[in-house]
């Protein structure tokens, strides 16, 4: 039997980021943290283990050199990425290719299909999500005549909403927005509007409009989402989704509960409360910030507390 296996996020440095990381008990260092890179098994990030006999492995390192704790499943890369973001400032409108444009045009990287569960907002919040054009020459001439609000498509958000955003899909994150972030294991963005901004020593962050336009759907397809819920005694279940790149659920935990694992693997981010999980004669406390992994083997387990998790996997 193996262990719960706890990970070291990795802290991201950002030109809108802020301080609301430390809500999750995170000591950062810079007033401008914009990521928490959660479950990290990428070039630019590796989060590592920190209990039992794997300490100080990378989630990398465990994918190539352990892979039955992932229940053997094949592929050179851990496929999934996630991370908290607090963003004090607007995103950048950017939009990822899907796989084939991205195995192509970067280096053989994934495509990226992403998505968000606001953990907490500021009033009025807003996300830009789509947008208006109906044809490519008119997304074309919009972005030509910085039409901007005419061709963003802007969603009001609110503290529990979560929002699928499919390769493709034009999106950017908005000013007072902490969410949760569960994406392909890629970090490709094409950056297809920044406010004008400029930096300190007056530069502009660059942008990539011609691969912007030509990875775009247009016109864009709405993604609403069949959510599901589902009660396991103590525990609330939401489905969120689940679709070829990932599965993501939310645990409500009031109480006790017994669960199968049902995928191969967990990935467990505990966003409020604590609590214990209990396997085969062992106890393991958890409390918000913390992120754990379920490997393949914790066939049966139990859910002790009070808390939020949001929970992926294939
Ligand atoms: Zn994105």
């Amino acid at each position: 039997m193996t262990e719960l296996l706890f990970f070291e996020p990795v802290f991201k440095e950002r030109i809108w980021g802020g301080t609301k990381l430390t809500s999750f008990g995170y000591e950062i260092s810079s007033d401008q943290t914009g990521e928490c890179w959660a479950f990290a098994a990428h070039t630019h990030g590796q989060s590592v283990v920190k209990n039992g006999k794997y300490k100080g492995l990378t989630l990398g390192e465990l994918w190539k050199k352990n892979r039955t704790l992932f229940g053997d499943l094949d592929g050179d890369c851990f496929p999934l990425l996630t991370k908290i973001l607090d963003a004090n400032q607007d995103l950048s409108v950017q939009v990822h290719p899907n796989d084939e444009y991205a195995n192509i045009h970067e280096n053989g990287e994934f495509g990226k299909t992403e998505c968000w569960y606001v953990i907490d907002c500021e009033e009025n919040a807003e996300i830009i999500y789509g947008h208006h054009a109906k044809t490519k020459e008119e997304f074309m001439s919009m972005v030509e005549q910085e039409e901007w609000e005419k061709l963003l498509h802007r969603v009001k958000v609110k503290p529990g909403d979560f929002f699928y955003v499919p390769s493709g899909t034009v999106h950017a994150i908005g000013k007072g927005i902490l969410i949760l972030e569960t994406q392909q294991n890629s970090d490709t963005t094409y950056r297809l509007y920044d406010y004008n901004r400029k930096d300190s020593k007056g530069n502009t962050r660059e942008l990539h409009l011609e691969k912007s336009i030509e990875v775009t759907e247009i016109p864009c397809t709405s993604n609403k989402l069949a959510v599901q819920q589902e009660k396991i005694h103590d525990l609330n279940v939401t489905t969120f989704i689940e679709c070829p790149y990932f599965s993501v659920r939310k645990w409500g935990l009031n109480g006790t509960t017994s669960l199968k694992q049902q995928k191969p693997f967990l990935l467990v981010s505990v966003i409020d409360g604590k609590g214990s999980l209990i396997s085969g004669g062992n106890t393991y406390f958890f409390e918000k910030g913390d992120h754990f992994l379920v490997p393949n083997d914790f066939e049966e387990y139990q859910l002790v507390g009070n808390a939020e998790c949001i929970v992926s996997s294939l």
